[in-house]
């Protein structure tokens, strides 16, 4: 099926609100960085509301600093511009010389994916019922872009980046789920709404029902989205939508980072707070809103391919 032609599409609006995708998950990083660990109790002991991009944090990042989930979703987005289209060896590529050059965070199941892969090319991990983590959701925002106006397309990609590291049907469900709020987010079609995207996967999975959800905000990958969501749908704007989420702490850069993602696709650049991104490094803002700038113009929406 051939996508709506790109000329009847508001495509500076688009570009922009794909570089808010980007720019919000490593906003999201940064700003949760600083709370991932703690419980909601002990974040309103230190800071009452946590609200600004201080870093510090379990990993004593310098302001603005950004982990794993900015850094592999770097990776993704960087293998797919240089190559010029889906190139799932370059970005196994990068994940195996970002751990080669001993990032400041990895989770377990990244960096056992990525050993396999460096030891014995191996493409796809095993399914595995520990792989349940959001260690390959949190990297999703670049695949979003790249395949924007396509959700077909979205979910064979979305899965095959990540079974590089995790193979569990809820990390999958999660990735596509990601993926689709970030797409609907940024096309506003009101025929595929967002709410529906949300309701589609905790019908699919009831482990992902979030309407009220007050538990944790672990890595455990039903919790990540569930935090998420809720944040997301009981709120109405960026800073809102990631105070709500970085607050609830635990896996806080994570859920921030894939927040971030999705409400800055959805409010776009204005509405994510300038001090967070003043906070960001500047070479990679700017690398982050080339790319996303790069990704869309890829993607089947302004590129239309008759073949995959
Ligand atoms: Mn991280
Ligand atoms: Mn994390």
């Amino acid at each position: 099926m051939n996508p709506p032609a790109a000329g009847s599409r508001d495509r500076a609006g688009i570009v922009r609100r794909a570089q808010a995708a980007l720019l919000g998950s490593a906003v999201g990083d940064a700003l949760g960085a600083t709370t991932e660990f703690m419980k909601p109790a002990q974040i309103r002991e230190r800071f009452g509301v946590h609200r600004e991009v201080v870093g510090g944090g379990w990993l004593n990042l310098p302001p603005g600093g950004v982990t794993d989930d900015t850094e592999m979703s770097l990776c993704v987005a960087r293998a797919i511009v240089e190559s010029g289209g889906w190139d799932l060896v370059g970005i196994a590529d990068r994940f195996a010389r970002w751990l080669e050059g001993n990032p400041v965070d990895v989770g377990a199941t990244c960096r056992r994916g990525i050993g396999d892969y460096r030891a014995k090319r191996q493409m796809e991990t095993p399914p595995n019922r520990w792989d349940a983590g959001n260690g390959a959701a949190m990297r999703m925002a670049p695949v979003a872009l790249y395949t924007l106006g396509d959700e077909e397309r979205l979910g064979r990609f979305a899965v095959e980046q990540a079974r590089l590291t995790h193979n569990h049907p809820l990390s999958d469900a999660a990735c596509f789920a990601v993926g689709k709020l970030i797409q609907r987010a940024i096309l506003k079609d009101p025929s595929r709404g967002l709410r529906d995207a949300a309701d589609d996967l905790a019908a699919a999975h009831p482990e992902f029902r979030f309407d009220g959800y007050d538990g944790g905000a672990s890595a455990y990958v039903a919790d990540t989205l569930r935090t998420v969501l809720d944040a997301f749908f009981s709120t109405n704007g960026f800073e809102e939508c990631l105070v709500k989420t970085v607050n609830r702490g635990d896996d806080a850069d994570t859920t921030g980072a894939i927040a971030g993602a999705i409400a800055g696709a959805r409010y776009g650049l204005e509405a994510i707070p300038p001090r967070w991104i003043r906070a960001l490094d500047p070479d990679l803002r700017e690398e982050l809103a080339a790319l996303a700038s790069q990704l869309v113009g890829r993607s089947p929406l302004f590129t239309p391919r008759r073949t995959a």
